[in-house]
This record gives structure tokens, C-alpha cells and sequence, in this order.
């Protein structure tokens, strides 16, 4: 397949490399995930909060921006606004993004894992994707279970729904965006975070 580089043109546009210790398009291996592909959500403290959900799909990281987070509660129809795709490597980034430059704000790995398709489509889940509509089960330590995620307008109204399937896993009364607050790769509040990033 046509490599990742063409994919992470307007990711690189908007960053300068010298300015942002964002990782670029190097190769990784995830010793927290398993051989499936990874998924990560990153709560992006920038011009208004919001959680940045990304999956693996065809080597790079695709990615929306949901304003509320991930919810446990099939009820709830999260917005998510796609992003451009993001290095594979994007998914071990947890600091801060100097105020000045693009998404400038402090960055935490909120939750992040392994997933898999769970749609009995035969074709890819990219090609699910394209046709805008994809079920995964996400395998991370807060979020767990079937998750679907639809596409709901197009062009420059294009958008997104994140919802959680209805299974075992589902649960109205979690609330893990609001009681589970610290991050999973180092445990540390966002507060933390962008305070050790000062200390740098
Ligand atoms: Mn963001």
C-alpha cells in the first residue's frame, strides 16, 4: 500500500517540528497493546477541551475530536468532529504544545488499548470507513466494549457520531470521563502534566 507519508501531508502542514515536541512519522511498537491494531483517546486541553479519539486503520492514526468524550451509555450520541490523520507515534505523546502553535494546549493519554472490527462486513474496515460507518470493540482500561461510530453529514458539514453499543459492557451510571480523570500511561493529572512541562 501507498505509505503513511501522503496521509500525514496536512498533519506536518500545521505543525513546525522545531516548536512542538509532537513526535513525528517514526516507527513504534506499543509494549500496552497486543497484535491488533490500537486505538488511544487523548484529552486535549487547547482552546476548548476535548478528547481526540484515534484508531489505527492502514498505518496511520484516524482521528475525530469529541467535545464530551467517550460515553457508557448507549443513549448518548457523542459528537466527533474529524481530524486530520495522526502518526502512528502520536499515540504515546503526553505533554504540553506551546500556546502559540497548533492544538497549543496540554495533552494526556486519557485511555488507550487494543480493538478490533466488529462488523461481520467482509471488506476493510477502511473501506467501512469511507462508507461511513464502522462498529469496533475497544479493549482499554476505562473504555471497554462496542462502540459505533456513524457518519452523519458530508463536504464541510461532515461529522460524526460516537455511540456505545448496546452490550455487556454498556453502562448509564459510569461516568469515566467525569471520576476517571488521570492518565493511563503515567498516571499523572493534567495539571501535573502541564506543570512538568513547565519545569523542562
Ligand atoms: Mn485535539
Amino acid at each position: 500500500m501507498t505509505g503513511s507519508k501522503d496521509k500525514l501531508s496536512k498533519y506536518k502542514k500545521k505543525r513546525a517540528p522545531a516548536k512542538s515536541k509532537e513526535p513525528g512519522d517514526k516507527s513504534v511498537s506499543f509494549d500496552w497493546a497486543d497484535e491488533r491494531p490500537i486505538f488511544v483517546i487523548q484529552k486535549h486541553d487547547a482552546s476548548t477541551l476535548h478528547y481526540d479519539f484515534r484508531l489505527e486503520i492502514d498505518g496511520v492514526l484516524k482521528s475525530w475530536a469529541v467535545p464530551k468524550g467517550p460515553s457508557t451509555n448507549p443513549s448518548d450520541k457523542r459528537l466527533a468532529m474529524p481530524t486530520e490523520d495522526h502518526p502512528l507515534s502520536y499515540a504515546d505523546f503526553e505533554g504540553t504544545i506551546p500556546e502559540q502553535e497548533y492544538g497549543g494546549g496540554t495533552v494526556m493519554i486519557w485511555d488507550r488499548g487494543s480493538y478490533s472490527d466488529l462488523s461481520d462486513s467482509q471488506a476493510s474496515i477502511a473501506k467501512q470507513l469511507k462508507d461511513g460507518h464502522i462498529k469496533v470493540f475497544l479493549a482499554g482500561q476505562k473504555i471497554c466494549g462496542g462502540y459505533a461510530l456513524t457518519r452523519t453529514g458530508s463536504g464541510k458539514d461532515e461529522r460524526w457520531l460516537l455511540v456505545k453499543m448496546d452490550d455487556d459492557k454498556a453502562d448509564a451510571r459510569r461516568n469515566p470521563t467525569s471520576t476517571e480523570t488521570d492518565s493511563v500511561a503515567s498516571g499523572r493529572t493534567m495539571k501535573q502534566i502541564e506543570q512538568e512541562a513547565d519545569d523542562e
